[in-house]
C-alpha cells in the first residue's frame, strides 16, 4: 500500500483524491498547507494523521512513499523538486509548472532520481476515452479527418478564486482546461500537435486572465483539432467528436471528473452505442500510478505528457496574443 503526503489543502484532494487513494488501499498520513492552522483543520476534517506548514517535515518521514501535489500552479515545481530530491514518487496536478523549462527540470529530476512523476490528467483514465481510443486504433472510423473538443462550461461558484484573478498562481482557462484537452486528444489519437492557432477572450468572469479560448491544432498526421474551453458558458456542455473517412464517434458529456457521458459510433451501417467501464476516473489514475511505481507498463500521463500539454497551452496563449501560428517541437 502506498503511503501519501498531500501538498496542498485543496478542493480536488478532498473531493476526489483522498477517497481514491483510500479506495486503492493507500493511506494519507500528511497534509501540507501554506498555513499551519489550515493544515490542521484540513487534516482533522479529512481524517489525515498530521497537518503541517513545513513540507520538509513530511518529506523527512521515511514511511511516506509518494506525494500528491494539488497546490496552486506556481507551487508545483518547487514542491515536486523537493519531493523528488527526498526520493518520493510524485503525482502532480496539471499544469505541471508555469514554464516549459521548469516542467522539463521536473521530468529530468525524476528520471535522475529514479522515481515516478505522473500528472493527474484523469481523462485518459476514463472508460469512455479508453473506448474511443480503441475504436480509432481498430480503424472503426477509417482515416481521421478532424476532432472537435467541447469543454466550455460554467466554473462552479466554489472554485471562483485564483483561477479567475491570479495570473501569478496560474489562473486562466487555458492553463486549467486546454491542458486537459491536449492530453486527451494526444491519448485518443496517439500523436502530437505540430502547430496551433488561437483566439482567447475575457467575457467578464475573470480579471487579468482569459476565461475562454478557441484553438485549432494541426497534428503530426495532418488531422485538424478544434478545442473550445471556457469558464463562462452557463448553458454549455462537454463532449468530443472524431470524424473519419468511414465513420464518426460522437461522445457527449465525456469531458468530466466523473464517469459520465455516452459514446456513439456512426458508420454506413447505422448508429450504435458503445458501452464502457464506468469506474471512478481518479481511482483509475491511482491504479496506473501504482503500476508506474512498480516499473510496469501503464497508461497514466507521464511527466513528458505533462510537458506536452503545458507546451500546447502556452502556445495557445502565445498564438492568441500575437495572432501568429505557433509551431511546436518536442524532444523525447
Ligand atoms: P483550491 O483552490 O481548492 O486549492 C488550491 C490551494 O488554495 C490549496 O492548496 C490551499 O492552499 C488554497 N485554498 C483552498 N481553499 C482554501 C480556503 N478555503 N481557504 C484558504 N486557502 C484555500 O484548488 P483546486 O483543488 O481546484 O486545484 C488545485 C490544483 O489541482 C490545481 O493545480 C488545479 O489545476 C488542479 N486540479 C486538477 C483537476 C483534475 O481533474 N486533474 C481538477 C481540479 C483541480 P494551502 O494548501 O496553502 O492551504
Amino acid at each position: 500500500a502506498v503511503n501519501w503526503a498531500l501538498f496542498g489543502a485543496s478542493t480536488i484532494a478532498s473531493q476526489y483524491m483522498i477517497s481514491a487513494i483510500r479506495a486503492n488501499a493507500g493511506q494519507v498520513s500528511w497534509v501540507v498547507s501554506g498555513s499551519r492552522d489550515r493544515a490542521e483543520r484540513y487534516a482533522r476534517d479529512n481524517g489525515i494523521a498530521r497537518g503541517t506548514s513545513e513540507m520538509e517535515e513530511a518529506l523527512n518521514d521515511p514511511s511516506v512513499d509518494a506525494v500528491y501535489i494539488s497546490s496552486t500552479n506556481e507551487k508545483h515545481k518547487d514542491q515536486a523538486l523537493a519531493a523528488i530530491a527526498a526520493g518520493k514518487h510524485v503525482l502532480c496536478e496539471k499544469p505541471l509548472a508555469m514554464t516549459l523549462s521548469d516542467a522539463a527540470r521536473m521530468v529530468a529530476a525524476a528520471r535522475e532520481k529514479g522515481v515516478t512523476l505522473m500528472v493527474n490528467h484523469h481523462l485518459r483514465c476514463a472508460g469512455s476515452h479508453r473506448a474511443i481510443r480503441k475504436l480509432i486504433a481498430e480503424g472503426a472510423i477509417g482515416a481521421l479527418r478532424s476532432v472537435r473538443v467541447f469543454h466550455a462550461v460554467h466554473l462552479p461558484e466554489h472554485l471562483r478564486g485564483w483561477r479567475l484573478d491570479n495570473p501569478g498562481a496560474g489562473g486562466g482557462v487555458v492553463l486549467d482546461m486546454t491542458v486537459h484537452d491536449t492530453d486527451t486528444v494526444r491519448f485518443l489519437l496517439g500523436e502530437d500537435p505540430v502547430s496551433v492557432t488561437a483566439e482567447t477572450d475575457a467575457t467578464g468572469m475573470g480579471a487579468g486572465v482569459e476565461d475562454s479560448a478557441m484553438s485549432v491544432w494541426r497534428m503530426q498526421s495532418g488531422t485538424m483539432v478544434f478545442s473550445h474551453v471556457s469558464f463562462n458558458h452557463p448553458f454549455g456542455t462537454t463532449g468530443v467528436e472524431i470524424h473519419g473517412s468511414d465513420g464518426a464517434i460522437f461522445a457527449p458529456g465525456v469531458i468530466s471528473q466523473d464517469p459520465k457521458g455516452e459514446v456513439w459510433l456512426t458508420t454506413s451501417e447505422g448508429r450504435r452505442e458503445i458501452t464502457f467501464d464506468r469506474g471512478n476516473l481518479y481511482d483509475s489514475v491511482l491504479v496506473e500510478f501504482g503500476k508506474a511505481v512498480r516499473g510496469e507498463a501503464h497508461s497514466g500521463a507521464t511527466g513528458l505528457d505533462g510537458v506536452k500539454s503545458l507546451a500546447v497551452a502556452l502556445a495557445v496563449r502565445e498564438a492568441a496574443r500575437t495572432g501568429q501560428r505557433q509551431p511546436l517541437q518536442f524532444e523525447e
